[in-house]
């Protein structure tokens, strides 16, 4: 699936799997250093807390299928934001293929948190027409003494941005398994009232 989506022209929001079955682009993007493939590799199972196999289809790239509120959804994390590639061309890419997206800052880091903001807006610029699914995350929630934004800000800004927002440990995965159904649900949503 890895070379396929590479390859692929067009940016079909859903394609199936070679045992038929749906799955989902979900795409970390952020500065650098706020956590993301720390995050990755907890989706992965790396310290499993989830209750199923996770396929790893290449460096940076992750399937598994969750079980959220009695359904299966596959996903496909895609961890490549940080691989800029020659003028940035890889990132211009993640901005095309997400079905979903985590933008990721730091709480630790307030330059993180505006950047998350930017991010926002270049996604929303690059996919105008589509209302794709996005999850604010504040990671590094463990770090309670470093803290330079506050969940209130955190909340805030997610709201004028019109999406979901959540904090999360990735070191001592707290919420991460939360953000991951988050995901899941909202994706289903936009599925579901897309066939209505
Ligand atoms: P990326 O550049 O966004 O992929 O960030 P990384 O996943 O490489 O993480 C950068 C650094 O932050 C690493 O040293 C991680 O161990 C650390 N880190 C990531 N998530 C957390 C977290 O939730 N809490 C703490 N305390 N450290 C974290």
């Amino acid at each position: 699936y890895y070379r396929r989506s590479w390859s692929s022209e067009s940016s079909d929001s859903v394609i199936s799997s070679e045992s038929g079955n749906a799955f989902y682009r979900v795409v970390l993007i952020g500065e650098q250093g706020v956590g993301k493939t720390t995050i990755a590799n907890v989706f992965a199972g790396v310290h499993d807390s989830m209750d199923s196999d996770c396929e790893v289809l290449g460096e940076d790239t992750y399937e598994r299928t969750l079980l959220v509120d009695g359904e299966s959804t596959n996903i496909m994390l895609v961890d490549m934001w940080e691989n800029k590639g020659v003028n940035g061309w890889i990132q211009d890419h993640c901005m095309q293929i997400g079905d979903a997206y985590l933008i990721v800052y730091s709480i630790t880091d307030r330059a993180s948190f505006e950047r998350a903001s930017e991010l926002r807006i270049q996604l929303r610029r690059a996919r105008q027409a589509e209302d794709i699914p996005i999850i604010l995350v504040g990671n590094k929630s463990d770090l309670v003494r470093c803290r330079e934004v506050s969940v209130a800000e955190g909340r805030a800004c997610a709201v004028v941005f019109d999406c979901k927002f959540i904090e999360t440990s990735a070191a001592v995965q707290h919420n991460v398994k939360e953000l991951f159904e988050g995901i899941v649900r909202q994706v289903r949503l936009r599925r579901d009232s897309k066939e209505k």
